[in-house]
């Protein structure tokens, strides 16, 4: 029995030495690094962003009681109806063909269409247009939101279709943006591919400048 108990009395020494050495590299770790890495893959995430919104959580400073948030992604997909105005989608994609809308009473022909007449609320009927009109005012976008900073600098138009009395704001499309002007005449050209959008089609000058 002494042995025994002399063996015992001298292990604690041996072991605390090695935790002390040990513990100075664990400190060199991102201590989240799991937790980042949990949610960076879970929603593609980069970690970069999880750090900028979650750091201060994770470290423990805000309020016990606060609200505590994590990260989540929520995507939607769903149907979008154009409602009495889907048949101008429908042609454009289908046929290559710009449809007005007509009030039966004072004549007006609406693009983009209507449904309803907006001075006397009559419905409205559908009319050929001929894909040719002028530009009433027009500009050159050098900025723009992400969803269009690749297509900088492009030229914002308000045209104004033979036969039509409103104005469509659309895009023309020429070699040279800086000679766009007011009065040009142009011409609606049809994308080869065209998913019933506005943008299946696009203007360009009638003669010159294109
Ligand atoms: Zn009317």
């Amino acid at each position: 029995m002494p042995p025994k108990t002399h063996a015992r009395r001298q292990a604690p020494p041996r072991k605390a030495p090695a935790r002390r050495t040990s513990a100075p590299a664990r400190k060199r770790t991102d201590p989240h690094r799991e937790w980042y890495k949990f949610f960076s893959e879970k929603y593609q995430i980069p970690v970069e962003q999880l750090k900028k919104e979650f750091q201060d959580e994770l470290d423990g400073k805000n309020p016990v009681d606060a609200p505590l948030e994590i990260p989540d992604r929520m995507e939607v997909f769903f149907k979008y109806s154009y409602g009495k105005q889907s048949r101008f989608f429908r042609e454009l994609r289908m046929h290559q063909q710009i449809l007005g809308s007509k009030c039966p009473q004072c004549r007006r022909v609406y693009l983009p269409p209507r449904a309803d007449c907006s001075l006397c609320y009559q419905p409205t009927s559908w009319v050929k247009l001929s894909g040719k009109g002028t530009v009433i005012a027009c500009t050159i976008q050098h900025f723009s939101t992400s969803a269009f900073i690749k297509k900088v600098p492009f030229i914002c138009a308000y045209i104004r279709l033979d036969g039509t009395d409103s104005l469509l704001m659309t895009n023309m499309e020429m070699d040279d943006p800086s000679r766009a002007r007011p009065g040009m005449r142009v011409k609606a050209e049809f994308r080869k591919n065209r998913y019933g959008i506005i943008t299946d089609f696009y203007f360009r000058p009638l003669t010159g400048g294109s």
